[in-house]
């Protein structure tokens, strides 16, 4: 489980890694256009949320409308319902507490003018304001019916303080001449006829007929609202997870272009590395010039430790080295001293550059002579030596075999340079550990040559 799980992360790795490769746009055309892109989307998510808002308030409204027009029209049966019982009751029993109820609800209560304010209010459907002013003009009509019915039954029951309303309502003189039984008759006649209960039940007619049609209009109006609301709630989605989806861009864009990259960057400057060109164009841009300046100094670095370790003529280690690769290897060692016969003769003879160009012909010999795990040295002017590491004396034949041949390519003239020979001393021991006594022991063998006349080679241990 562990291995698959490591499996996946090297695989999402290896892809992160091979997408910065293989793209290098513009950090700085990612950012511009993630962050316009994201400027629009806000700025549209909070225009919709904006129109969402104010359909749910108008969604509101109507539902508010919708309760009021219905509370309205019960309000206006009960109230109209009320003034009639009111009224004939006063008609039948001339008890006044119900003249006093009936003004009350007419002028005081004023429900039924409040319902039909409330519906005229709300309405915006022609037909029901029509029905509505019908309805209106129609209980206008029958309330003056009422108040000439009760006129006539206080005129009958010789009623002196009339309210102001039954006042204003005037009896003609034939209605005055009648007897009070007549005009009780009469009265209950007015508000209980034909006529009367036709005009009641217009109103009835015209106010469900306005009150329908009103609540079909607010029910429509709603149904539209809920609709248009259900829209913006999608649009407002989309609006999110686009600006989520840029987000995401931007997180996983900054990640493959910036992140990774300086990640594998900062580990190939702790490895001593060279960076690898990836990412956005302006870490590529830095990582040319970090190249150049990392190969600059890798090669200055180079050229000095080269100079510093290395002969300047002749290319192999200088004296320095030589120092250092005797005391700080270890193991046993062969150390061969090589000097070059009369070396002051050539300069003279031929010149300080021809004597330059022996001493480069020697040091090339020993170097093409030996294997490339001997350090080849010169040590002083025409002083040369080889330090033949993990070589011990029974590997003498060996060493003698080289030195010969070396001899036998200097002594040879054809090349254009003259003739020379070279006197060679060998001793054995062991690096890192009293070297000055391995150096004297070769030197011994190398003077003991010079003294028998040059051109040879002696081992110490022979001596
Ligand atoms: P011997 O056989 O006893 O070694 O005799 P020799 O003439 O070689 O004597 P020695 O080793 O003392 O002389 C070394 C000479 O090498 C002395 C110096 O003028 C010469 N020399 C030292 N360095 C250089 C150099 O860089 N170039 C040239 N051309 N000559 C050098
Ligand atoms: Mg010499």
């Amino acid at each position: 489980m562990k291995q698959q799980k490591a499996s996946h992360k090297d695989k999402a790795t290896s892809n992160i890694a091979y997408v910065a490769r293989s793209v290098s746009p513009r950090m700085r055309t990612i950012n511009i256009c993630s962050f316009i892109l994201a400027l629009i989307l806000a700025a549209l998510t909070l225009m919709d949320l904006h129109f969402a808002i104010s359909t749910q308030t108008r969604s509101n409204r109507i539902t508010e409308a919708h309760h009021a027009c219905q509370q309205a029209v019960d309000v206006l049966q009960d109230a109209s319902d009320r003034l009639t019982f009111e009224a004939r009751q006063y008609v039948e029993t001339a008890d006044l507490q119900h003249l006093s109820n009936y003004i009350n609800e007419m002028e005081q209560d004023r429900n039924r003018e409040n319902a039909l304010q409330t519906l005229r209010e709300n309405a915006t459907n022609e037909r029901a304001i029509a029905a509505l002013e019908q309805a209106g003009g129609v209980s206008d009509e029958l309330a003056k019916v009422e108040l000439h019915a009760m006129r006539l039954v206080a005129e009958a029951q010789h009623n002196q303080s009339l309210p102001s309303s039954l006042q204003g309502v005037s009896l003609s003189e034939d209605e005055q001449g009648l007897s009070t039984s007549k005009k009780m008759e009469l009265a209950n006649k007015l508000v209980t006829d034909e006529h009367y209960m036709r005009q009641k039940l217009e109103i009835k007619n015209q106010v469900q007929e306005s009150s329908e049609l009103l609540i079909d209009t607010l029910r429509a109006d709603l149904d539209q609202c809920n609709t248009t609301l259900d829209t913006q709630l999608t649009a407002l989605r989309v609006g999110v997870i686009l600006l989520l989806l840029v987000l995401g861009f931007v997180i996983v864009s900054t990640t493959i272009m910036l992140l990774w990259p300086m990640t594998m960057y900062a580990k190939s400057i702790r490895d001593d590395e060279a960076l690898e060109p990836m990412g956005a164009q302006e870490l590529r841009y830095l990582t040319a010039a970090y190249n150049d300046m990392y190969a600059r100094h890798h090669d200055r670095a180079e050229s000095l430790s080269f100079e510093a370790h290395n002969d300047a003529l002749t290319g192999v280690y200088n004296r320095g080295a030589f120092d250092k690769l005797l005391s700080e290897n270890k193991g046993t060692c062969a150390l061969i001293l090589v000097d070059i016969d009369n070396f002051k003769v050539f300069n003279d003879q031929w010149g300080h550059e021809m004597g330059d160009a022996i001493l480069i012909e020697v040091a090339a010999t020993l170097f093409a002579s030996f294997k490339s795990t001997d350090h080849i040295c010169r040590i002083g002017g025409d002083e040369f030596s080889v330090i033949m590491a993990d070589t011990h004396p029974k590997l003498r034949n060996v060493i003698a075999t080289r030195i010969e041949k070396v001899a036998a390519f200097l002594r040879d003239d054809s090349n254009g340079l003259p003739a020379a020979t070279i006197s060679v001393g060998v001793a054995f021991g062991e690096l890192g550990c009293a070297e000055d006594e391995l150096f004297k022991h070769a030197d011994s063998a190398l003077y003991e040559v010079k003294r028998r006349g040059r051109d040879g080679y002696a081992f110490y241990d022979e001596l």
